[in-house]
């Protein structure tokens, strides 16, 4: 069992993530096992609740876990499901603690925040780590944040108890290029080093986020300043896309490095068929333009997942896509939709929650189906287009969402019974994988090659089985329904190019290795269309 931390020094948004996921993708590259975990140092015992505008999209796992977007970055780049276990935050840990306290664990000593809170920081981390052979831990913030201090305590405590043959520590920190002079400043490296040392934390590797190439004179200065050998020292220079970092860290020689600290075999690194793709993301030839509707401006994590799952889609059909973002909020009237999707050839919208200006959005849904524009629904959207098809093709005036009107008596979309008691929250939300069986003849089923699939979810709201028959009397095919209760999952037109939309997120499962069926197609029948 072999424990790779990876800490930030001096500021946030340096990379670790990609950084992590790295290392993640270079440890997969060897043949060893490799687990993955997240420490975020917010109180949320999860990020369910977190803003989008301020923390990006809130990825799902498999089993239910509302997690912070890293733990999708880590699924790409390893290629391997990860859990709600693999988020820990401090949130968690406190309850554990509380819990544990309450139950009588710590009966007539003190509890406090050391040691307890980095013990359970420990036992969360060893749940994980014991299935692997390698585990890489990477820890939110940077050391300067005060919330920090249990994790760096808790990495102090590993390092002692499994001796440094079997923990290792990365810092990432940023060195400085000074436009106006030309200088290059290791200041903010130097700090964040022996800032980390006084927590007792010895770095065993540092890497420099940097604009510009390191020049040996740099590499001299910080490895003697900062106390290291120059092979701890490594470059982390801006690259065209992230997925090209695995091959650039392998290059300077920083799995021999892990060998040599960790004694993991590394001789059989082999990054040949990942770099194949990565080349592919930054040669495809031809570019096609995909329009998507969104809400949350000014933040590009938001859709995330979208935007990856369309750069694996390019991949697969060699072709570079550029996303059209539409705002959501300038498309309300029908002479605004017009003006925005007159022109447009294909439309994506992903789903969110608590929408403003949903009759805008109905008129949206009716003029891609009136006008044969291809459209691919995302989650919220399913359930427009079928409140957009009972009210002007079942004739049902007043149809809607119980999420959005209080005053209807056709809810279309509704809770289902058995959420209508539950008070907890949580309790209401489907979330996590679900199975779908989709209909034979399906455009659905064409474009997954089977009828029995698997997506991620996260909503409250369900098509109302009350109305199935007569939307689908009018031409609005159900196409895939949850094989164990009367959920819709995906719903088709008839005697369209193509609309389809699902009540799941499938852009939670794309990666570069796996792309996802609907994106992919999406990006080839818009060149098809070209
Ligand atoms: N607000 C809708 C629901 O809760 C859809 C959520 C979403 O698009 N993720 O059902």
């Amino acid at each position: 069992m072999k424990l790779i931390f990876v800490t930030g020094g001096a500021i946030s948004g340096l990379g670790k993530g990609v950084t992590s996921s790295s290392i993640g993708r270079l440890i997969k590259s060897t043949g060893n096992s490799v687990g993955m975990v997240k420490m975020d140092p917010y109180l949320q015992i999860d990020a369910g609740t977190m803003s989008p505008y301020e923390h990006g999209e809130v990825f799902v796992t498999e089993d239910w876990g509302e997690c912070d977007l890293d733990i999708w970055n880590y699924e790409r780049f390893t290629d391997e499901n990860l859990a709600k276990v693999n988020n820990i935050t401090t949130g968690k840990v406190y309850q554990n603690v509380i819990n544990k306290e309450r139950a009588w664990e710590f009966l007539w000593k003190t509890v406090s925040l050391f040691p307890h809170i980095p013990n359970e920081i420990k036992e969360q981390i060893l749940v994980t780590a014991r299935k692997y052979d390698v585990t890489i831990i990477e820890v939110g913030g940077t050391i300067w944040d005060i919330e920090n201090a249990p994790f760096l305590e808790a990495i102090r405590g590993f390092k002692k108890e499994l001796g440094s043959e079997n923990v290792f520590t990365c810092v990432v920190a940023p060195l400085l290029h000074l436009n106006y002079s030309g200088e290059v400043k290791t200041k903010l490296i130097q700090h964040s080093v022996s800032d980390l040392r006084k927590t007792w934390v010895i770095p065993d590797a540092i890497i420099c986020r940097t604009e510009i190439e390191m020049s040996e004179e740099i590499k001299e200065k910080l490895a003697r300043s900062c106390d290291v050998d120059e092979r701890a020292l490594i470059e982390a220079k801006n690259v065209e896309t992230i997925y090209q970092v695995p091959d650039y860290f392998k290059k300077q020689g920083f799995l021999d490095y892990l060998w040599e600290k960790l004694k993991i075999d590394v001789s059989t690194s082999n990054l040949e068929n990942w770099n194949i793709l990565v080349n592919k993301i930054t040669e495809a030839p031809i570019v096609v333009k995909i329009w998507v509707v969104w809400k949350y401006t000014a933040f590009e994590d938001t859709y995330k997942s979208i935007n990856e799952a369309f750069i694996h889609a390019w991949v697969a059909n060699n072709s570079r896509v550029e996303l059209v973002w539409i705002d959501a909020e300038n498309i309300k009237t029908p002479e605004e939709i017009e003006k925005a999707l007159s022109w447009v050839s294909w439309v994506l919208v992903p789903g969110w929650f608590w929408e403003r200006w949903v009759e805008g959005k109905i008129l949206a849904v009716e003029y891609v189906r009136k006008n044969n524009i291809p459209f691919l629904g995302i989650c919220l959207w399913l359930q427009v287009a079928v409140i957009e098809f009972a009210r002007n093709m079942c004739g049902i005036d007043d149809a809607h969402s119980a999420e959005f009107s209080q005053t209807s008596q056709n809810f279309v979309i509704d809770f289902m019974e058995e959420q209508k008691n539950i008070t907890d929250k949580w309790g209401t939300m489907r979330l996590g994988s679900y199975e779908a069986k989709l209909w034979e003849n399906s455009l659905a089923a064409k474009l997954y090659w089977n009828t029995d699939i698997t997506e991620r979810h996260r909503h409250r709201y369900e098509v109302n089985p009350n109305y199935h028959e007569v939307l689908e009397e009018k031409g609005l095919t159900i196409s895939g329904k949850s094989p164990s209760r009367d959920l819709t999952e995906f719903v088709e037109i008839e005697n369209h190019p193509f609309f389809i939309a699902t009540q799941a997120h499938p852009e939670f499962k794309s990666r570069l290795e796996s792309p996802h069926p609907l994106f992919v197609w999406l990006v080839k029948a818009s060149l098809d269309n070209k």
